[in-house]
């Protein structure tokens, strides 16, 4: 006894020793039990060494007695059923049971494990104080096939539970929590300790008035629902569970709840509703409009529209989707729109339509959406282009009024580059300087006569500097080379940054104008020459009819000078002859007006001049373009006209002279009389004077004879044209109307 009192301080031989002692000292009878025992057993050490074993166990585990003595039994034992051993043994040695019976796992010597039935008991001396323990094996693994099944489905089911990516609770009856599986510890966050033995309802979200009837409740769910739960860190867990009732043998023990986290998909399904309502908000109050459609049996569907311009047209997305374009639009536009809507359910990429309705112009852009190579829905934007069609209208019309105005304005008009070279004239240039457009594109103006080169530079040099020319008047060259009069305004043109990128030009032909005003100055002129040869003519002819009358009384009684009587009364009749003729020109009204032929009248003015024109030493030369009709005229007057213009013809020649006068038609109700002389002509600055009154170069000249001419065709309703060059001659061309249509009016101011 002694030997084993302190068994922990033995040494393992010593042990061993002492082990088969004690099965000796029993007697062989003993021994041999121990030793052929069907069932394995062995002495063990109370710390833990095997002592003795016998050969049952031996053929167990695999080792041979030599193998397993004095090692330690836990080398054998599963890892994780060692501690489940060590808590019996100390059990058994601390008195609180006496033995024990076991199943766990052991190791065999080949690598594999079985499971095995241990029964363990512990032998102490009369003191109480623990000897060794007694161990039965005995091997369970190959005990019948149904157990060994049933063992099998066991670990099945509860790997199930315990890998399951599922949350499970298993709950009883009455609602209390019997375990969960480690899914539902991640979800709760609760330890599966914590929870065991709590009615579920202690870990609802939701606080319900009679909680626990509400959740025995659940348990008669056979659907999938929802339950809100209380994570451990005070989150709202979301779960969507389903029930699975427990039955063992057709009773229901209980429910597994099986549950998903749902929280994140419940989060992800709102975020997508709000995403789902904010897409549809957009759509909705955006400006436009926004529409899909997709063919079914052969009709263009919408499936989608809405916007702002939807309400506009006085539609609502109701209306229009689920419908086609005939049940939606007027005839003509459905029409109109399936063309396009075909075109792009085809596949045609950006299809582009407009369309108008009560009174709103739209525009829309089709373009289908592909899978797999195939249409399966269009997409359309549209937008309300009604303002802008306004305004391109109004920018249309602003520019026809404009290119209108520009072509019909009697205005020259011409815009060139920054060049200076044409970029286009209107129909008035063309008309009033001769030049086409084509002939003048790209190229400098040739209108600038030479002498005013000088001006011409100045001119551009002040509209680059950005300054403005207004009304210049000045003179401009045709494409005939003839000079025209006209008021200039020159504008430089800028772009919206300020920079000069051309030139803008407006030409007036002012040729009419100082023609008019040349007259209006003549006429001034002759007027007051008119009046004071009118006032002239009746101061004379009052003084004249007394003289006439005493030298008549005078003649009757001085007898015998009756010759210088006559001669004086024929030179009086002269004088009042010439002033009444004065008084004529000074007072048209006293133009009578017959039909008279031209050629008679100038065959007269010849014969008066023939001889003056012989001792001026000048030949007299009249040409007739045959057939020249009568005209309506005063014969006296066009004879005075006549009988000026040769005579200054003749005194315009110093000697060898030749006056010509031809009469031709000037088309078909003009006649023009051309007289034409190789004198000394007139400088080109006086051409303008002539006609004035009092306007002379002769030392006994009056000045008068020009004016009365131009006073005598215009009361023709004729013109008067004269062209001259110094030392050549002067041509003098009268034109006359054949017919009047009405007598010239009396000036009034000729009283
Ligand atoms: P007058 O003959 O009395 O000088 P007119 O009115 O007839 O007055 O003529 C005015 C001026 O016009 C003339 O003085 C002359 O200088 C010029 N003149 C008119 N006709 C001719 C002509 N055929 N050739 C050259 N000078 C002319
Ligand atoms: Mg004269």
């Amino acid at each position: 006894m002694t030997m084993i009192n302190k068994p922990l301080n033995l040494k393992k031989g010593v042990q061993t020793a002492a082990a088969q002692k004690l099965l000796r000292n029993k007697g062989p009878m003993f021994g041999a039990a121990f030793e052929f025992a069907a069932i394995g057993m062995a002495i063990i050490s109370i710390d833990g060494c095997w002592m003795e074993v016998n050969h049952c166990l031996c053929s167990i585990t695999g080792y041979s007695r030599q193998e397993l003595l004095n090692s330690k039994v836990q080398t054998i034992i599963f890892p994780e059923d060692r501690e489940k051993q060590l808590a019996c043994m100390e059990q058994l040695v601390a008195g609180e049971i006496s033995s024990s019976q076991i199943e766990h796992r052991i190791k065999l010597k080949l690598g594999c494990v079985i499971w095995v039935e241990c029964g363990m008991s512990i032998i102490k001396d009369e003191g109480g104080k623990p000897l060794y323990y007694v161990w039965q094996f005995r091997d369970i693994s190959h005990g019948s096939d149904m157990e060994r099944k049933l063992a099998e489905s066991e670990q099945r089911y509860k790997s199930l539970i315990k890998h399951n990516p599922a949350g499970i609770i298993t709950c009883d009856l009455h609602g209390f929590i019997k375990n969960i599986n480690p899914a539902m510890e991640r979800i709760l966050g609760f330890m599966e300790v914590e929870m065991i033995g709590h009615p579920l309802y202690r870990f609802s979200a939701k606080k319900q008035k009679d909680e626990e009837a509400a959740h025995s409740l659940i348990f008669l769910e056979s659907d999938n629902y929802t339950l809100s739960m209380k994570h451990k860190n005070g989150e709202i867990i979301e779960l969507g569970l389903k029930n699975v009732p427990i039955i063992v043998n057709d009773m229901m023990e209980g429910v597994y709840l099986i549950a998903r986290d749902i929280t994140q998909h419940n989060k992800d399904r709102e975020s997508l509703r709000v995403a789902q309502q904010d897409l549809h908000d957009t759509v909705r109050r955006q400006q436009g409009m926004t529409m899909k459609f997709r063919q079914m049996r052969g009709k263009f569907i919408h499936t989608l529209c809405d916007g702002e311009l939807l309400y506009r047209l006085g539609y609502k997305p109701s209306h229009i989707i689920g419908n086609g374009l005939y049940e939606i639009w007027p005839f003509y536009m459905a029409a109109n729109m399936e063309k396009y809507y075909r075109r792009a359910w085809k596949g045609e990429e950006n299809v582009i339509y407009e369309a108008t309705f009560r009174g709103i112009t739209y525009l829309t852009s089709l373009r289908p959406i592909l899978e797999q190579g195939k249409v399966i829905e269009v997409i359309g934007s549209c937008v309300d282009i009604t303002e802008r069609k306004h305004m391109e209208t109004e920018l249309r019309e602003t520019k026809e009024l404009l290119e209108s105005f520009i072509n019909n304005t009697t205005d020259a008009i011409c815009v060139l580059d920054i060049r200076a070279r044409v970029i286009s004239v209107n129909a008035a240039y063309e008309h009033v300087f001769g030049w086409k457009q084509d002939e003048l594109k790209d190229r400098k103006l040739p209108i600038y006569p030479d002498f005013l080169e000088e001006q011409r530079k100045e001119l551009y040099d002040k509209l680059k500097a950005g300054k403005q020319i207004s009304g210049l008047d000045t003179v401009r060259k045709r494409k005939d080379g003839e000079l025209v009069h006209v008021s200039v305004t020159k504008t430089p043109i800028k772009n919206e940054k300020g920079d000069i990128i051309g030139f803008a030009g407006i030409t007036r032909d002012i040729t009419e104008r100082k023609r008019t005003e040349e007259l209006l100055r003549k006429s001034d002129k002759l007027s007051v020459a008119g009046q004071l040869a009118a006032g002239l003519a009746h101061e004379i002819r009052n003084p004249l009819t007394s003289l006439r009358g005493f030298l008549q009384l005078l003649q009757s009684d001085m007898k015998g000078k009756q010759h210088y009587f006559d001669i004086m009364l024929s030179e009086l009749d002269r004088i009042n002859f010439i002033v009444s003729e004065f008084l004529v020109i000074a007072k048209p009204e006293a133009i009578h007006y017959k039909k008279s032929s031209l050629q008679a009248i100038l065959h007269t003015v010849m014969a008066l001049l023939e001889t003056q024109a012989v001792l001026c030493d000048a030949e007299l030369l009249l040409e007739f373009e045959s057939d020249i009709p009568t005209i309506v005229c005063s014969e006296m007057h066009l004879k005075q006209l006549f009988i000026n213009l040769v005579k200054n013809a003749i005194e315009a020649i110093p000697k060898d002279g030749r006056i010509l006068i031809t009469v031709t038609m000037h088309g078909p109700d003009q006649v023009r009389i051309r007289t034409q002389d190789n004198g000394c002509g007139i400088p080109i600055e006086r051409v303008k004077q002539l006609g004035e009154p009092f306007y002379t170069t002769k030392e006994k000249g009056t000045g008068l004879g020009l004016m009365m001419c131009f006073k005598i065709v215009e009361a023709h309703k004729g013109t008067m044209n004269i062209q001259s060059k110094m030392g050549e001659g002067t041509t003098i061309d009268v034109f006359l109307p054949m017919q009047y249509h009405s007598f010239p009016e009396i000036e009034p101011s000729m009283t």
